[in-house]
């Protein structure tokens, strides 16, 4: 049971201490206070653990300072849609707004190499009136002697960059908590020129210690990747170890699923569950065309089989769209072969474009529809 309290209720009210008094005199019942501060307003929700069926929930609405109640009968206690629910999804970091209702393009390197093809990245996502980024410095190999990520030795020179062309975030991995301290020391020496957030990739996602680490700090957004040989369930069950640690500024990414059964592409795509994930929580949710399909293979109608899945994706919802480009694939240390040529960004971007006009459509559609 998740009691929600009135926006900006003070700790020290009367209200507050009532609150607090009533739930500390029901047996068996253990509280934990989750804090969403905004930019306007702080929430507080306190979690009910322990016999809540023995509570009244009118009862509990009754009392002062409480908004409103919340039976949570399913998982994701946090993240969640539950019965009843009628909390927002998503956020605003540095400028940038995430949630289930709008769609944010991460085009960038998949691994930060040298600072000429970095500025030349940057330069053609200002002419396009890009302010988010992708750039990978620490890199999870599945071969130990190939290139690792520049790590920490980038990050002032990458950070100063995108501020001068206007970033405001960068998706950028960590497989390691000493990786979070790196970006936050960088970031602070540098003046917060730009915005970070965290990813957790899919070799990580159930690594529950990490997890723990990064969401217990709240500066940094995160954008967890699905497992690529686990359930949906178990993937939303990582992020809600984020969510549970403290931080619910979550993105939730598909990337497609590790099985010979999605030959030839990279992995099997899975961007049939971007409703699924966005029904079952409030998680914007990310698709990542380019570490799905592996390739740029391009079927008859000349269309990149990258552009068709993420159109496939945007048509279905996705509210973020991390794909990988280059302005020199065949020098690119990393994924080269997946990634998409400066010149095709725009034209890029129209397609997604296309394709998220013909997603409020439907969406439209479907209330008109459910309105009669
Ligand atoms: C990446 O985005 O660079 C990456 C390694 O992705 P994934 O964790 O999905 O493989
Ligand atoms: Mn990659």
């Amino acid at each position: 049971m998740i009691v929600i309290l009135k926006a900006n209720l003070d700790e020290n009210s009367p209200e507050y201490a009532q609150i607090v008094d009533y739930l500390a005199h029901k047996p068996n019942i253990k509280t934990r206070i989750h804090q969403e501060i905004g930019t306007s307003q702080k929430l507080t929700e306190i979690y009910l653990i322990g016999d809540t069926a023995s509570l009244d929930k009118t009862e509990i609405e009754s009392l002062p300072g409480v908004d409103r109640v919340v039976r949570v009968s399913e998982e994701y206690r946090i993240l969640g849609r539950h019965r009843d629910d009628s909390r927002p999804s998503g956020f605003e970091y540095n400028g940038v707004k995430f949630s289930q209702e709008n769609l944010n393009v991460f085009a960038g390197l998949c691994a930060v190499d040298t600072p000429e093809h970095v500025e030349s990245m940057l330069k053609a996502l200002r002419a396009n009136g890009q302010v988010c980024t992708r750039m990978g410095a620490y890199k999870p190999r599945t071969n130990p002697y190939s290139f690792q990520g520049h790590g920490k030795d980038c990050l002032a020179w990458v950070f100063e960059l995108a501020g001068k062309y206007g970033i405001k975030v960068i998706a950028m991995e960590i497989t390691h908590d000493s990786q979070l301290n790196e970006i936050q020391e960088a970031l602070h020496k540098t003046g917060h020129p730009t915005g970070v957030m965290l990813q957790i990739g899919t070799r990580n996602t159930q690594n529950f210690e990490l997890l723990k680490i990064v969401g217990r700090q709240r500066e940094l957004p995160v954008l967890l990747k699905r497992g690529f040989g686990i359930t949906l369930e178990e993937s939303l069950n990582a992020a809600e170890y984020l969510a549970s640690a403290g931080n619910a500024n979550i993105v939730f990414g598909l990337r497609g699923m590790k099985t010979n059964m999605g030959d030839p592409h990279r992995n099997f795509v899975d961007f049939a569950q971007v409703p699924v994930v966005k029904r079952l929580t409030r998680m914007p949710v990310c698709i990542d065309p380019s570490h799905s399909v592996g390739t740029r293979d391009a079927s008859p109608d000349g269309l990149l089989d990258i552009f068709h899945v993420t159109a496939q994706g945007v048509i279905a919802g996705a509210n973020m769209v991390l794909v990988d480009f280059h302005p020199a694939p065949a020098k690119a240390l990393v994924d080269g072969p997946q990634a998409l040529l400066l010149e095709e960004l725009p034209y890029f971007l129209e397609d997604v474009a296309t394709a998220r006009a013909a997603y409020e459509k439907r969406r439209d559609l479907a209330k008109r529809f459910l309105a009669k």
